[in-house]
């Protein structure tokens, strides 16, 4: 009775680790997303697969449970890291009166730190994480954390930038970060990651607003106030003196 909740990383198996790896073919069963199960199909020949759309985050867990009661064991993949924005926590919920289920979280590459790689390095020092997506976060706390992110000078990687319901979600972001940002601020965002099209691009506070570029697959990095460009990569400096 075991389930692993598995971080797959952001796109083909390259980005894999060798733990999620093992833990997808040591498993009997694979839920998932059905764009997230796809991506691992080259392992899950003769498993069962049991995937679903995007919006039924809890009914995939409860099939990941009814699965491990079963006796069977269960891989549940979620892109990126399982934890960041995963389904690592919900499954412990649903889970919850089921002790003898053991859970079982593989990390993987999340978002922020793969698509930091191919900008360059724009996370090196303090930064903040903020969803966008106010699906289960109210927006005046999302603009609140994204005003005291800016304020306090973090590095501001942001997910779930636009959805079509929430196109104008990041020009509202970037007004509000402005207050304490540089409209010229180095910025940068990367799109599909890992991925076929992955596409990067560096460019300005400014740049992000009215933006039909940035899409739900894309992750944003707004720059602190030291961030800059080096030969056309995005660098937040560490700060070492003599460089
Ligand atoms: N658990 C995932 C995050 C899920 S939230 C992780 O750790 O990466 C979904 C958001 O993550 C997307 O809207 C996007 O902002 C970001 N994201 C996930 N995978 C991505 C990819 N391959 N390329 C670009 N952005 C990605």
């Amino acid at each position: 009775m075991k389930i692993y909740v598995v971080g797959i990383g952001p796109g083909n198996s390259d980005f894999m680790t060798p733990m999620a790896r093992a833990a997808i073919e040591e498993s009997d069963v694979i839920v998932g997303y059905t764009l997230y199960v796809d991506l691992v199909k080259d392992l899950t020949a003769g498993k069962e697969v049991k995937s679903t759309a995007m919006k039924q985050e809890v009914d995939r867990c409860r099939m990941a449970l009814e699965s491990a009661l079963e006796g069977k064991t269960v891989a549940f993949v979620c892109s990126g890291d399982a934890g960041v924005y995963g389904m690592a926590g919900v499954m412990a919920e649903v889970a919850e009166d089921h002790p003898e289920v053991e859970i079982v979280t593989v990390p993987g590459i999340t978002a922020a730190c793969s698509g930091a790689a191919v900008l360059g390095a724009p996370l090196i020092h303090d930064f903040a994480v903020i969803s966008l997506s106010d699906l289960l976060t109210p927006w005046e706390k999302i603009e609140k954390r994204l005003k005291l992110a800016a304020e306090a000078d973090f590095v501001v990687c942001l997910y779930n930038p636009k959805s079509k319901k929430r196109h104008d979600y990041i020009d509202k972001a970037a007004d509000l970060m402005s207050a304490f940002k540089a409209w010229d601020t180095p910025c940068g965002y990367v799109k599909n990651i890992g991925r076929e099209g992955e596409t990067a691009v560096v460019c300005t506070l400014a740049d992000l607003k009215e933006n039909d570029d940035i899409d739900m697959f894309t992750t944003v990095f707004v720059g602190n106030s030291q961030t800059k460009v080096i030969n056309g990569k995005l660098v937040t400096p560490r700060g070492y003196k003599g460089v």
